[in-house]
């Protein structure tokens, strides 16, 4: 499926690295250096000399050491995360401010402004240049607020807290990850590349709670499964005299390796999916947009976007479909799963 590791794990690790990088583990590397061998090869522990061992042995450090190199750099390469997008204005107060493959939006209000998403620590530069393009000012930004606790969306949040002095407001089951800096992930705690700079947490934010600047009210829904805290954001813009409501999904995803059945870091995990789906059904959306641009057709929208014609971001069919789409393959993960676990 073409999402984003993190989310994109399905672009990223099944295109580069297949199973390899998913049953990879950066930590035991230890472990494979010394024991590997013997544990998984035990025709090879015998007959081997000592110094032959010791070869072997080496090489196969080595082989684990190439293979974490290869795993942490794409996961930070993804060309479409870094990839400038041009900035724009969706609709009402809302605008698009990420890059290619990673949504940021800047809403703005008398009293300051709100970002959503904060992506890349390398990213900062370039939300700060779409922010400036668009005429407004990065140090006017108040409020950060995420999609998610992973770190394609809120690696860069220490950064920007820096910049600007915004007051950072994470759903309550995210704030631990949030300031752990990932540690404190139930599936990617242990992968070193998936890590960042732990980010204090200003306001913890709580299913259905409301986030208010100069007149306009986001709504934090929770939707979890992907994180623990996957947020939805809802808010209400007004373009030519009408109301439309908007949705900017957190993720519906199911990432390869995530564990739908006894999985003890998150026992809950298929319960709060089938939650998600509930709220996501639930929401009235006429703006449909999400934490990554392939969620809602990004590419293929914006250069529909022209003065005086119908706003191609308004999607409300676009919205259901996507949403169906993707609990049907929770579903059929999850079957898989459970037939697997008997
Ligand atoms: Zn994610």
């Amino acid at each position: 499926m073409n999402n984003a590791w993190v989310d994109q794990a399905k672009i990223l690790v099944p295109r580069c690295l297949g199973d390899i990088s998913l049953g990879f583990h950066p930590q035991p590397i230890a472990d494979l250096g010394r024991g590997s061998l013997s544990r998984h090869s035990p025709s090879l522990t015998v007959p081997y000399t000592l110094p032959v061992r010791k070869i072997i042995q080496s090489v196969s450090c080595l082989l684990v050491l190439l293979l974490a190199v290869v795993a942490g750099a794409f996961a930070q390469t993804d060309p479409d995360w870094t990839e400038p997008f041009p900035p724009f204005r969706i609709a009402g107060n809302l605008y698009y401010v990420g890059s290619k493959g990673l949504a940021s939006y800047l809403v703005t209000t008398p009293q300051g402004n709100i970002l959503i998403n904060s992506d890349l620590e390398a990213n900062v530069p370039m939300i700060q240049a779409s922010i400036e393009k668009l005429g407004f000012k990065f140090t006017d930004t108040k409020i950060l607020l995420i999609s998610h606790a992973h770190f394609d969306h809120d690696a860069g949040s220490a950064k920007i807290k820096e910049m600007t002095g915004a007051k950072y407001m994470v759903m309550d089951a995210d704030v631990p990850v949030v300031e752990s800096g990932g540690k404190l992930d139930f599936q990617y705690g242990d992968r070193p590349e998936f890590l960042y700079r732990p980010t204090k947490v200003d306001r913890v934010l709580h299913d259905g709670e409301e986030v208010r600047l100069g007149g306009t009210v986001l709504v934090a829904h929770l939707t979890p499964g992907h994180t623990k805290g996957c947020t939805t954001w809802r808010m209400q813009v007004t373009e030519g005299g009408k109301t439309y409501n908007v949705v900017i999904v957190g993720s519906p995803n199911v990432n390869p390796g995530y564990k739908l059945v006894n999985n003890q870091n998150y026992p809950q995990i298929a319960d709060d999916y089938v939650r998600m789906w509930a709220v996501l059904k639930s929401l009235p959306c006429d703006i449909f947009l999400g934490a990554h641009g392939e969620y809602f057709a990004l590419e293929e929208k914006y250069p529909l976007l022209k003065d005086g014609g119908a706003n191609p971001f308004v999607d409300p069919s676009g919205y259901k479909k996507y949403v169906a789409e993707k609990e049907q393959e929770f579903n059929t993960e999850l079957a898989k799963q459970k037939l697997a676990a008997r």
